[in-house]
């Protein structure tokens, strides 16, 4: 893809995000298609970070519109790197921040760019906690589609069960 063509591609799918979409000559691409992997070097076509399930819609809308593959990254630290791809769309889902915790049903919904560390912070002031990871910078969607080993493993005391956001749940960045 052209750098004319990812320019008129963001012209016309800028409204539908309000952070903006990063073409590789944007000042801040390069460090949002950074991951822990530092030996990853792949350059998507495009970077949309998304605040809220209706720009992750608006994201898949627009990679299947355009004909572009896609790749999405939570926390950035699957070591292969499958977070960023070549020359696709990279749906970055880092922003997405929000946890609410229900204390009296023992249950917490974490939205996908939560770290395990805030996600233990949340938790934690209720007297609540779950296995997740050992390192407090790995990210829950990584943590919840494959992993999961940390220190509770194999012990059971206060777990709190967690699901996924889901649209209903209100205001990205807020905390419960
Ligand atoms: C320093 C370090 C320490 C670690 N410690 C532990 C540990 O203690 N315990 C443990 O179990 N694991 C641990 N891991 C492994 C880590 O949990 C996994 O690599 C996990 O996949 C990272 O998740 P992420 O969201 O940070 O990564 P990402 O690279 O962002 O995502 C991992 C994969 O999930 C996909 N993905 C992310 N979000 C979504 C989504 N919302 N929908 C669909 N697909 C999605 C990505 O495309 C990618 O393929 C560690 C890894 C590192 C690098």
């Amino acid at each position: 893809m052209t750098d004319t063509q990812i320019l008129s591609l963001i012209s016309a799918w800028q409204p539908h995000f309000s952070s903006l979409l990063l073409a590789p000559s944007h000042s801040e691409f390069s460090a949002a298609r950074r991951i822990w992997n530092g030996m990853i070097d792949r350059q998507p076509a495009l970077i949309a970070r998304c605040t809220s399930p209706q720009e992750v819609m608006s994201a898949i809308k627009l990679a299947r519109n355009e004909g572009l593959h896609v790749s999405v990254r939570g926390g950035g630290h699957g070591v292969a790197g499958s977070a960023v791809c070549q020359d696709g769309l990279m749906i970055d889902l880092s922003p997405m921040k929000m946890v609410a915790v229900d204390p009296a049903r023992r249950e917490a919904v974490a939205a996908p760019g939560v770290l395990w560390g805030e996600f233990d912070r949340a938790t934690e002031i209720h007297g609540l906690a779950t296995t997740g990871g050992q390192v407090s910078h790995t990210g829950i969607a990584g943590l919840t589609l494959g992993g999961g080993l940390g220190n509770l493993l194999y012990i059971s005391t206060s777990p709190v069960a967690w699901r996924p956001w889901r649209s209903h749940h209100s205001s990205p960045g807020s905390r419960g």
